[in-house]
């Protein structure tokens, strides 16, 4: 059996794969992603958790598509996979920038639901097996979930001991007088101070 090279179709992980574009011997994706489309993800991620992710290096998706049975007969449909998405934020506490890489497999079974979209195909059910819609199958859904689930809600740094003390020293320095900290000028890190201050859970 030999999967057919989804870049030779012109398919992207980007883009819903329609079942006819499914050979029976399966497809493999090999992609760099588009910058544009992780950054809405990462843009979109912002507005519900509030964190800043930006991308440090090119977005790779290896993913094998196999149908379960002869295409024709809407099977069950495996993804496996790999992506892999650089990128960097910033400690909750301390502030210093973090790499935050995204690093994880992809490996899911969608089966085909019944008529219209199915009742439990909300996005908290699509983990590990889901569905798909008529003769659609989303693979940006997948790609998205698999790059949204590795996002840390509270990013924090990994040496403990070295972001404690840049913690401290932060607090020390909002709680220094105001002539000291800026004798000549607002010091450039009274923003990422003030933030600090006014958004007291972003500590824990
Ligand atoms: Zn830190």
């Amino acid at each position: 059996m030999t999967r057919a090279q989804a870049n030779a179709h012109r398919l992207k992980v980007t883009e819903p794969l329609e079942l006819r574009f499914l050979p029976d011997d399966g497809l493999h994706f090999e992609e760099a992603v588009e910058e544009a489309w992780i950054e809405a993800q990462l843009a979109e991620d912002r507005q519900h958790s509030g964190l800043l992710y930006e991308r440090s290096g090119p977005t790779t998706v290896t993913l094998d598509i196999d149908p379960l049975g002869s295409v024709i007969t809407r099977p069950p449909v495996a993804l496996r996979g790999h992506l892999r998405s650089p990128l960097r934020t910033h400690c909750v506490r301390c502030q210093d920038e973090l790499d935050a890489t995204v690093d994880t497999p992809i490996e899911s079974t969608l089966f085909p639901a019944k008529d219209g979209p199915a009742p439990d195909a909300t996005p908290e059910h699509a983990l590990d097996e889901s569905s798909y819609v008529g003769d659609v199958i989303d693979l940006p859904g997948v790609v998205r979930e698999a790059l949204l689930l590795g996002l840390s809600m509270h990013p924090t740094c990994a040496d403990e001991p070295a972001c404690d003390a840049r913690t401290a020293a932060l607090l020390a320095e909002v709680n220094a007088p105001a002539e000291a900290l800026a004798p000549t000028g607002p010091d450039p890190r009274w923003e990422a101070l003030r933030h600090l201050v006014v958004t007291p859970d972003n500590e824990e």
